[in-house]
């Protein structure tokens, strides 16, 4: 079989150092090179606490994406460089998978009509995690029965973006199925701004900062005299991965554009 071909974004991130770690241990995996905001011309072997891969550290991503033949970039950077990163891997013929969150509709828009263009897959993912996934399918199917529903997402407090992919992937979903209606009551009025959230097509997304945190969220349902909660947390970085190497795999196998993980699971 031969090996897939990888460039990794982001090697020395939280999410990165894993993916490294990751392609490590997947046989038909191979780390060609990495793309980092520095450390250019270095080996990945060379920086402390990451695999042995004698691979080569690039900064310049237009450098990487010519001259590295490869099959497939994974970005795990932030949201103002994973875009431009996916676009230029597409115009070089790499196909992204994107964990990196917090791109714009325009953004995740311009992704999916190049990928037509050059006929390329491409995996965006908020989120990697298959319990997290499932929650969001649980989530949406009980949104029909439970229109009445606050999203309260936990992360770490070193996350860029908010409220998380996961959360606004999760409303979207929700949308598709629910009754539209507002929060709470009609009088309402915050008197400290922000008080009750984000307001996504009338729902409501709560974002809690702490360390300690890794990912985490809960789905709260109220009805007449019950509520029903549906609840993820990830625990370890580690429980992104199958996700991460499932839309590797399908990446290849895919020629459209493919924003979420739930669509590549059976
Ligand atoms: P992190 O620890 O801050 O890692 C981000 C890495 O990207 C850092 O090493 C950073 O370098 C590097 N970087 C910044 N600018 C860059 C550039 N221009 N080129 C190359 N690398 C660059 O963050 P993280 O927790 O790993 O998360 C990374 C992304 O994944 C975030 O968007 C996060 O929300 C997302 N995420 C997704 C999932 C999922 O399942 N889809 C799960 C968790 C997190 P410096 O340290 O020098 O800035």
């Amino acid at each position: 079989m031969e090996k897939t071909k990888i460039i990794l974004a982001g090697p020395r991130g939280k999410m990165g150092s894993e993916a490294l770690r990751l392609i490590q241990h997947t046989e038909h995996f191979e780390l060609v090179a990495c793309l980092d905001r520095k450390y250019a011309g270095m080996k990945v072997k060379d920086l402390e606490g990451l695999p042995p891969f004698d691979v080569e550290i690039f900064t310049n991503p237009q450098e990487v994406f010519q001259h590295m033949h490869a099959d497939v970039l994974i970005d795990l950077t932030s949201p103002e460089v994973g875009y431009t990163h996916a676009k230029l891997a597409l115009e070089n013929g790499i196909r992204p998978v994107v964990g990196t969150t917090g791109f714009t509709v325009e953004q995740l828009e311009e992704l999916e009509q190049l990928s037509k263009e050059k006929g390329l897959g491409v995996v965006i993912a908020p989120n990697f995690a298959v319990g997290a996934v499932l929650m969001m399918q649980f989530a949406k199917w009980a949104a029909k029965y439970f229109p009445d529903v606050e999203i309260i997402e936990k992360h770490h407090d070193q996350k860029l973006d908010a409220p998380s992919g996961t959360a606004v992937k999760t409303a979207e979903l929700i949308k598709e199925v629910r009754e539209q209606k507002v929060q709470g009551h009609s009088n309402e009025k915050e008197t400290i701004d922000g008080a009750r959230g984000a307001n996504f097509d009338g729902m409501r997304i709560h974002s809690v900062r702490l360390p300690g945190l890794i990912a985490h969220q809960e789905v709260i349902f109220g009805g007449t005299g019950e509520s029903l909660t549906i609840k993820h947390d990830s625990y370890h970085r580690q429980s992104f991965m199958n996700g991460v190497k499932l839309a590797v795999e399908q990446v290849q196998k895919v020629n459209a554009f493919v924003y979420g993980l739930e669509n590549l699971l059976e």
